[in-house]
């Protein structure tokens, strides 16, 4: 152990340059320049912690071992074995699959850092000579193109989809993560030789197209981190520099290859906007910083900057993650962040994570510590279950029960990408620069740092985040001057985010405390930290103090989706309600802004959770559209990561604050009385009777009916009573989501009623049928009385279309 940590270390210190004190003691500083601030990598950090023990000893035992074995009876395994010879067969699932298998395997190298365990080494080590064996001579490793046999006239002609360089950036990160931790160069070879070819490939003179999903980047860095051969840094900055440059029309109009959605309309250092899919935007930003770092590129850091910026004022979900749409998998416009609709796919909140701390480091700024802080207790925490084995996608701030988490998904990038994510969150903890130290996370932990005079231990305690004391123990080998930096989280100071896109709707006379030696010590913050620079002595005790009341937080009033609505925040958890707590209905109620609120701590609930309960009324519906006050009702909230693990059900994060705010049941209306039905349904058949007006007609927050992917067909809708009624008129708000989707306005449409004799026949309407965006379209006919109507929609050719409402009077 002691062997491997010093091998770990001097590959940690290898990265240092600017932190004279750490450079001292490194055996060779290879690397000219790095980022400001270096991290204690989660390896010297040992942890002891009543929130984050259980769950890395969860991602131990159960999420690294069933994430493997998900791998091997889903063919990824095999699929190695295949490319090796070692097993006849074709090979399965999608091309991208072998990053999956990386991925896991880098989570297995960072377990096994913290806790060596022989049987996990061992599967690690056979798993590697597979990988090796599927490796061609020339260091080609894809096993898509590998098995049955190998196709050299495929490779790199698909690379905009088949993701080749994705994967073995992935295969980086894993060797590197591998030989840090075992001394063991035997993957960092194979990893070596594949980045070899890639630049012998993929250069001025050969090929100039960029890699179809960002990643490479940042496991080039990696790669040249550890080994110093600089060819590895100029292949990531050559990959990052030929976004946008081939001058080819994208499938939305723009420049480049990929256009908007994979950051390839423009050069990057002239990218000033998030824009397209969020996975690939974050890790290109997170390479983007690495080589920024390592080479002082002051054009990355100002795109970054300013691309940061946009995210933070504009696409930033109140839990920490990114990704509006799901359409693109990717960032909507500004303010535009649907909440039952939200994509936040887990891979996007990690990346953010991974961004955010290269931000910091960048930096020295607490501000990026707070979006990290923030998206890891929340949009990514969400994203795998108390037990270890079931995943979300997507991670949506509202439900109506459609949403549960699986146990593996087809594409399986957001398990692997958990799988190797949770081992490494004790690495965003600490770090240091000359004779700063940051304290950046609050958990139960001991360190080690070096400062330029003394080396030091920080014993770290507290119940953080269901309590807001905090004692660090200072201990440093000798008496010597040096700054502790206390992260005073902005959510303590009155800012939830470093934006106006939410803000707490009070502020609070309880300010952040701090004592040393049980002094009070005024706070002098610089950059979001308490900077407590003295002469430190052994058993010199900080005790920091964080009020947690219950915040309220309220968005900026361009986020429509959000009018009328509140969060409830304490300390850094975001909370939900959710049916179970709540009567199955969370949706209708409202929490208005003078409730009373308490705060419990409930050990046998969801691993032990603090709850919020208080007073809250339903609102309801009338006939006439309108919605009111009605009783009154108790409320219960938990914190949003524990969601979803008491079956199917409502939930939201934004409860209304006002009845105009609640999503309360349809009142009883002819449309929804009826039993409805449909030709064929895509998202939602009650969504057309919900009584929720969308706010234009490409406004699918609150799902909508469509036919996609029927075009050009006809389709029908109907509605049926147990009695007769008579009806003289039908509106219909029409959904169209034109250049995002494949829906249209209708070609045609008629109302068709039931006669007598139980035949359909054409109503004799007064006028023409409307087909509109954005409204209600409303035709009037002579009244008929009947048990059923039918709507009757010709799609126009090559189109689908759908249907947002309906009112049938
Ligand atoms: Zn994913």
């Amino acid at each position: 152990m002691t062997h491997l940590r010093t091998r770990f270390y001097q590959a940690v210190l290898l990265r240092i340059f600017i932190t004279p004190c750490l450079a001292a003691a490194a055996p060779q500083g290879k690397l000219q320049r790095d980022y400001n601030v270096t991290p204690v990598p989660f390896s010297h950090v040992h942890v002891k912690d009543g929130f984050w023990t259980p769950r890395l000893e969860t991602s131990r035992t159960v999420t690294i071992p069933y994430a493997f074995t998900q791998c091997e009876e889903t063919g990824r395994i095999s699929n190695f074995e295949k490319a090796a010879g070692l097993k006849e067969g074709k090979h399965e699932g999608a091309s991208f699959n072998d990053s999956d298998v990386y991925k896991i395997m880098e989570g297995a190298a960072y377990s096994l850092q913290v806790h060596p365990d022989a049987k996990m080494r061992e599967y690690l080590d056979r798993l590697i000579r597979v990988v090796g064996a599927a490796q061609w001579e020339d260091g080609y490793l894809f096993t898509h193109y590998s098995a049955p046999q190998r196709q050299p006239d495929k490779l790199w002609t698909n690379i905009a989809w088949v993701h080749e360089q994705y994967c073995v950036g992935h295969m980086y990160e894993a060797a590197v993560a591998h030989y840090e931790v075992t001394g063991d160069k035997t993957f960092l070879d194979i990893a070596k030789k594949n980045a070899d070819l890639i630049c012998r490939v993929f250069k001025p003179q050969g090929r100039t197209d960029p890699p179809g999903h960002q990643e490479i980047e940042i496991g080039l860095c990696k790669l040249y981190r550890v080994t110093g051969d600089e060819k590895y840094l100029d292949q990531a900055k050559f990959f990052l520099d030929q976004r946008g440059r081939l001058g080819h029309r994208g499938p939305d109009g723009h420049g480049g290859l990929y256009g908007t959605y994979g950051q390839d309309h423009i050069p990057v250092v002239k990218q000033t906007e998030a824009v397209g899919h969020s996975v690939r935007a974050a890790y290109q930003y997170t390479g983007m910083a690495d080589v920024a770092a390592l080479t002082g590129n002051m054009d990355y850091v100002n795109a970054i900057d300013t691309i940061w910026n946009d995210v933070v004022s504009k696409k930033l979900y109140i839990t920490g993650g990114i990704g509006a749409a799901g359409g693109h998998e990717g960032f909507g416009g500004p303010y535009e962040l649907p909440n039952m609709t939200a994509y936040c796919e887990t891979c996007a909140s990690i990346a953010n994570i991974l961004w955010n701390h290269r931000m910091f480091l960048m930096r020295g700024d607490a501000k990026y510590i707070d979006v990290l802080e923030r998206t890891m207790y929340n949009a990514a925490l969400s994203g795998i279950s108390l037990e270890g084995d079931r995943f979300f996608y997507p991670n949506v701030l509202q439900s109506i029960g459609q949403h549960q988490r699986s146990p593996w998904f087809g594409c399986a990038c957001c398990p692997s990408n958990v799988a190797r994510f949770i081992p490494s969150i004790p690495g965003f903890a600490y770090a240091a620069k000359a004779e700063d130290v940051y304290v950046n996370l609050f958990l139960g932990s001991h360190v080690t740092l070096d400062t330029p005079g003394t080396r030091l231990r920080l014993i770290q305690e507290t119940r953080y985040p269901w309590d807001g004391q905090v004692k660090i123990r200072v201990e440093p080998e000798q008496t010597a001057r040096f700054a502790v930096n206390v992260r005073i989280p902005g959510w303590a100071r009155n800012e939830p985010v470093p934006s106006d896109l939410y803000a707490f709707l009070h502020e609070i006379p309880e300010k952040a405390t701090l004592r040393i030696n049980g002094q009070l010590v005024p706070l002098q913050m610089d950059k979001g930290y308490a900077r407590l620079e003295r002469s430190w002595k052994q058993g010199d005790t900080i005790e920091l103090d964080l009020p947690m009341p219950v915040r309220r937080v309220i968005s900026h009033d361009k986020i429509t989706s959000n009018e009328g609505k509140v969060a409830l925040q304490r300390g850094p958890l975001i909370y939900c309600l959710e049916g179970p707590d709540n009567d199955g209905q969370v949706l209708d109620l409202v929490i208005r802004d003078d409730a009373e609120v308490r705060t419990q701590f409930q050990t046998d609930l969801l691993g032990g959770v603090v709850t919020i309960s208080g007073g809250a009324e339903t609102a309801r519906r009338t006939l006439d559209g309108r919605i009111v006050p009605d009783a009154k009702r108790h409320f219960v909230a938990i914190p949003y990561y524990a969601w979803a693990h008491r079956g199917r059900g409502q939930m939201t994060v934004w409860p209304a604050r006002v009845p105009e705010g609640a999503r309360p049941k349809p009142a009883d209306t002819l449309t929804y009385l009826s039993k409805t039905t449909a030709s064929f349904v895509h998202v939602s058949l009650d969504a057309i009777k919900d009584q929720n007006v969308p706010t234009d007609s490409a406004d699918s927050s609150n799902l909508q009916l469509d036919f996609w992917p029927h075009k050009g067909t006809t389709e029908w809708v109907q509605f049926e009573w147990d009695e007769p009624h008579r009806i003289s008129s039908v509106k219909v708000y029409w959904f169209d989501d034109t250049g995002r989707g494949a829906c249209h306005l209708p070609k045609a449409w008629r109302v068709l009623y039931q006669d007598a004799d139980g035949r359909f026949q054409p109503v004799n309407s007064r006028g023409t049928y409307p087909t509109e965006k954005d409204k209600f379209n409303k035709v009037e006919f002579d009244p008929v009385t009947t048990p059923a109507i039918k709507l009757e929609i010709d799609l126009q050719e090559k189109w689908s279309a759908g249907i947002q409402e309906v009112v049938i009077e």
